[in-house]
């Protein structure tokens, strides 16, 4: 099949590739010249190791090409992606913003039957909307072309993009024909995952509500992660144990700084708002979100107070992304940790494998190295928020002449607890007794 990919970012340049490697044809599709012309030269606008490279043999064999011009490729191509960001307005909603552009220029184009599938994580009652814009944009030309839009959410995970994109657990499609249901199954038929075929006002509802699922999951053990630092308890032995029961899963369990990322928060906000508007309350994702909102203070005031101040203190952070395999620092909790230590006048060395060009924009007076053990040099505290393994299997040992005091404060309880005090650390995790 030839397929047009609309919004070049980490969704739409994935779902490219993936399903270029399946041998279809795709025409990946972006506004944004400096990103196409980035991607014509085989450069990729994110880190996504498994992707890197891909780019090129794609490309050198013709599956996969790059472009502005959706009006070059919309008659080539039966199905049409839409794979656009749809970040959140200042109340939380979802700006559709972007979705309804390419929609328009859609309804501005299309010349005869089209399946048009909806990527982006939308709000439930989206795709009615959307259908009436293309409509619209077809009346304006007097033209009555029969589409079926289709909604079809992502659930791929960055650092692990291209994987998921192949190999999903499961695939949602809400459509409403039995010819694009047909043509889907044709498109998704040799992957050997579950397909669920739904409406489409299912198919956004499943989407965000599986993200709130997992965020709850998280702020669940969050919360419970101070209840058992104060109590006495290890919130990692509990998850271990809770994890060990099918019904409940290990997944999504593990305590630590909060959820960060370009989806969770951004969805949770989204799926609130959208609630609000309609009268229910969602009162448990509420509760899910002031968790997260008040995790990294958490920590950091628990630092603060083994420290006695944070003032004039030279702290190491390791890790900023907001999560390891990727340098997506969208509403990463290392921007809010960066923060609040600045407010406290500490001195901030920071290290990232990927996501430092992104914080240096942000916090460009801050001072950066270009490996981990150079940022410990005269630390008085080193603060573990992003678990790559370079930072969790770095030598430790050898870092302790490097800083000015042995104090790991571990975000993310990536490290053996137990080891870094046997090298003589004071280590602080999250939930469990001091060591
Ligand atoms: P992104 O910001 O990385 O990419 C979006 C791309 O769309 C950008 O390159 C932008 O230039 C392009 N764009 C915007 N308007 C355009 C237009 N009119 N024409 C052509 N291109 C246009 O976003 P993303 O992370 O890929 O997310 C895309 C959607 O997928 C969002 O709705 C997101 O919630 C959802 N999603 C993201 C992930 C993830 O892990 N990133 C996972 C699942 C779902």
């Amino acid at each position: 099949m030839n397929i047009a990919v609309i919004g070049a970012g980490y969704v739409g340049a994935t779902t490219s590739v993936s399903f270029a490697l399946r041998g279809h044809t795709v025409f990946a599709i972006d506004h944004d010249k400096e990103k196409i012309g980035k991607l014509k030269q085989a450069s990729l606008p994110f880190y996504e190791e498994e992707i890197d490279g891909l780019v090129k043999k794609l490309a050198g064999n013709g599956k996969l090409s790059f472009t502005t011009q959706l009006d070059e490729c919309i008659d080539k191509c039966s199905i049409l992606f839409i794979t656009v960001g749809t970040p959140s307005l200042m109340g939380g909603q979802a700006d559709l913003s972007f979705v309804e552009e390419v929609a328009r220029n859609i309804g501005n184009l299309m010349n005869e039957y089209r399946v048009i599938v909806l990527k982006s994580t939308v709000p439930v009652g989206t795709n009615a909307k959307i259908k009436k814009l293309i409509i619209n944009e077809l009346t304006k030309r007097n033209l009555k072309i029969p589409f079926d839009l289709i909604s079809n959410p992502e659930f791929l995970r960055e650092g692990k993009a291209l994987y998921d994109a192949l190999h999903p657990d499961r695939i949602v499609i809400g459509c409403e024909t039995q010819k694009a249901q047909k043509m889907m199954k044709e498109l998704y038929g040799h992957a050997k995952s579950k397909i669920l075929f739904t409406s489409p006002i299912d198919a956004e509802m499943i989407k965000y509500a599986s993200n709130a699922f997992l965020a709850a999951k998280i702020s669940f053990i969050n919360e419970l992660a101070r209840f058992c630092e104060k109590i006495g308890a290890n919130v990692t032995e509990v998850a271990k144990g809770m994890g060990m029961d099918s019904r409940i899963g290990a997944q999504f369990l593990q305590a630590g700084i909060g959820y960060g990322g370009s989806c969770f928060p951004k969805d949770i906000s989204a799926l609130l708002a959208l609630a609000s508007e309609n009268g229910i309350p969602l009162n448990i994702l509420q509760a899910v979100l002031q968790v997260n909102q008040t995790q990294p203070e958490w920590f950091l005031e628990k630092v603060k107070k083994t420290l006695g101040t944070l003032s004039g203190k030279r702290i190491a952070i390791l890790g900023l992304t907001f999560k390891p395999r990727t340098d997506d620092i969208r509403e990463a909790p290392s921007l809010k940790i960066i923060d609040y230590l600045l407010q406290n006048n500490a001195y901030i060395t920071a290290y990232d494998p990927k996501g430092t060009e992104h914080v240096k924009k942000i916090y460009p007076s801050i001072t950066y190295t270009s490996n981990p053990l150079d940022a410990l040099k005269k630390a008085d505290a080193v603060l573990l928020i992003t678990e790559w393994e370079e930072i969790i299997d770095m030598d430790w040992k050898a870092a302790l002449n490097t800083v000015s005091a042995p104090f790991v404060f571990d975000g993310r309880n990536a490290l053996d607890a137990s080891v870094m005090k046997q090298l003589g650390y004071h280590y602080e995790g999250i939930g469990m007794p001091e060591f």
